[in-house]
């Protein structure tokens, strides 16, 4: 395949795949940033001069998927040869795959990994003379002079830090994204202020573990004084934040979020397991003793906190015993929510040498009876709100029926209701008449 053509004024337009969590969605906006910067408007992968994928590889299924795409990719190439493909982010970061894509997916421009995002401009420039393969080992400082952000809605996800120090042993995450970094109190804050000023009503603040924010930062901030610095910027109605890694929380941060009135009532603290034995062999470096008893003193500080949280079921020499630790640890906790993963086996982590596999069969087995329970307690959280009146952030027209508006309490709970779009990025106030497991109906109520 000739490697040698000019990019097409023509095919000024692009398209981006993301897959994985907030954080990669966030990336894509910076990759699509520098396009837009270069020129480039968003099109569809049928008539993009760019396509890119920004991947993920928390769990194999993803990496799967992606590769899949990737080869269908190969038919734009044959039908226009002159599309640029380009594959960036934490799949290629691991070891072994940049090579790996450049022999069996030959017809790729451009492969970049997680610290050199910021580079797609050049790349895509320079890829024209030949395939670009760059994934840097290491961070590398902070990169600040990311495009302007273009808030799309009224909410926006603001990463405050980079990477990961906590080399949970399933876990690839620090592998791909190196470790922590902080972004400056002030970054945060400006831009923050400049979503606000482009309509911006709520926004989360990311991070892989968000209670060691600052540590690295001369001088140390810490997550509770830059919750109380973004509490003070005017016109943003409401802040989340994700991940608290549970041995960091503190209960600084819950004296934070009680002073801080726009931060929400909504604590994700993922968990992962309910039996000691797999938490040590997890490397949380809590114990479900320490977990449960922090769970208790959120709860007399803020009796009206609603918490999510993180399971991984079938983690390797998970026994029934190790499980039913797990379900019990669910009913006594009571999250309103919890996101459950299939464990997954990724190489290069110190669980993926572990000789005890559990086998696919009894996995699923177990994720099902996981899904089963926490299904109840969601469905009996949301029973308890019905008759309550509940502070809802309107975010736009329901997804099921056009006719009824949908918004989110401060718990972060759907509630779908009878309004007006001029309401879209204020705050109402709506009876609860209806629960689900997934979603609240309700009526306005007046003030
Ligand atoms: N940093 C966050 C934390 O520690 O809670 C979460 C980051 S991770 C991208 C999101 C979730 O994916 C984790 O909480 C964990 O439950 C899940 N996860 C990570 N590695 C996994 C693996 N190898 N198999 C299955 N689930 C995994
Ligand atoms: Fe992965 Fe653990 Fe870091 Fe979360 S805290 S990203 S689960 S290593």
């Amino acid at each position: 395949m000739s490697r040698s053509r000019p990019v097409s004024a023509k095919k000024d337009t692009y398209h981006i795949l993301t897959y994985g969590c907030q954080m990669n969605e966030r990336d894509t906006e910076s990759l699509a940033g520098f396009l837009q910067q270069m020129g480039y408007t968003a099109s569809t992968p049928e008539e993009a001069g760019v396509l890119l994928i920004n991947t993920c590889c928390v769990r194999e299924s993803a990496e799967r998927k992606i590769l899949g795409k990737l080869g269908e990719l190969r038919k734009y190439k044959l039908a226009r040869p002159e599309v640029v493909i380009g594959i960036g982010g934490c799949m290629v970061q691991q070891p072994g795959m940049s090579e790996r894509i450049r022999k069996e997916y030959p017809y790729v421009d451009i492969v970049f990994g997680t610290h050199n995002l910021h580079q797609l401009p050049r790349m895509i420039e320079q890829c024209q003379f030949g395939q670009v393969v760059e994934v840097w080992d290491s961070e590398g400082e902070v990169v600040e002079d990311l495009p302007e952000r273009k808030a799309e809605g009224i909410k926006a996800h603001v990463t405050i830090m980079y990477g990961c120090n906590n080399f949970c042993s399933y876990c690839i995450v620090p592998h791909v994204r190196g470790r922590e970094r902080s972004r400056a109190p002030e970054d945060v804050v400006r831009e923050v202020q400049s979503l606000v000023a482009q309509g911006v009503k709520e926004v989360t603040v990311l991070g892989q573990n968000v209670n060691s924010y600052g540590k690295d930062l001369n001088p140390r901030v810490s997550f509770a004084d830059l919750l109380r610095t973004v509490n003070g910027v005017e016109g943003l109605k409401r802040i989340r934040f994700t991940t608290s890694h549970p041995k960091d929380f503190d209960l600084a941060l819950i004296a934070a979020m009680s002073e801080s009135d726009k931060v929400c009532e909504h604590i994700h603290l993922p968990v992962q397991a309910g039996s000691n034995r797999i938490l040590a062999a997890m490397n949380r470096g809590y114990s479900r003793e320490q977990y449960m008893e922090m769970i208790g003193q959120i709860r007399q500080a803020m009796p009206e906190v609603a918490l999510t949280t993180d399971l991984i079921v079938g983690f390797p020499g998970e026994t029934e015993e190790d499980f039913a630790d797990t379900l019990d640890l669910l009913e006594k906790v009571r999250y309103d929510n919890a996101f459950t993963f299939l464990y997954s086996k990724r190489s290069g982590t110190p669980a993926a040498e572990l000789a005890e596999q559990v086998d696919a069969e009894t996995k699923k087995a177990r994720f099902q009876r996981l899904l089963q329970l926490q299904n109840r307690i969601s469905l009996e959280h949301n029973k308890a709100l019905i008759g309550s009146v509940q502070e809802v952030l309107v975010e736009g027209r329901s997804k099921t029926n056009k006719e009824l508006m949908t918004g989110r309490t401060r718990g972060n709970k759907i509630v779908v209701f009878a309004g007006a779009e001029q309401q879209v990025g204020e705050t109402v106030l709506v009876r609860i008449d209806e629960a689900r497991t997934w979603t609240l109906l309700g009526t306005m109520a007046l003030l």
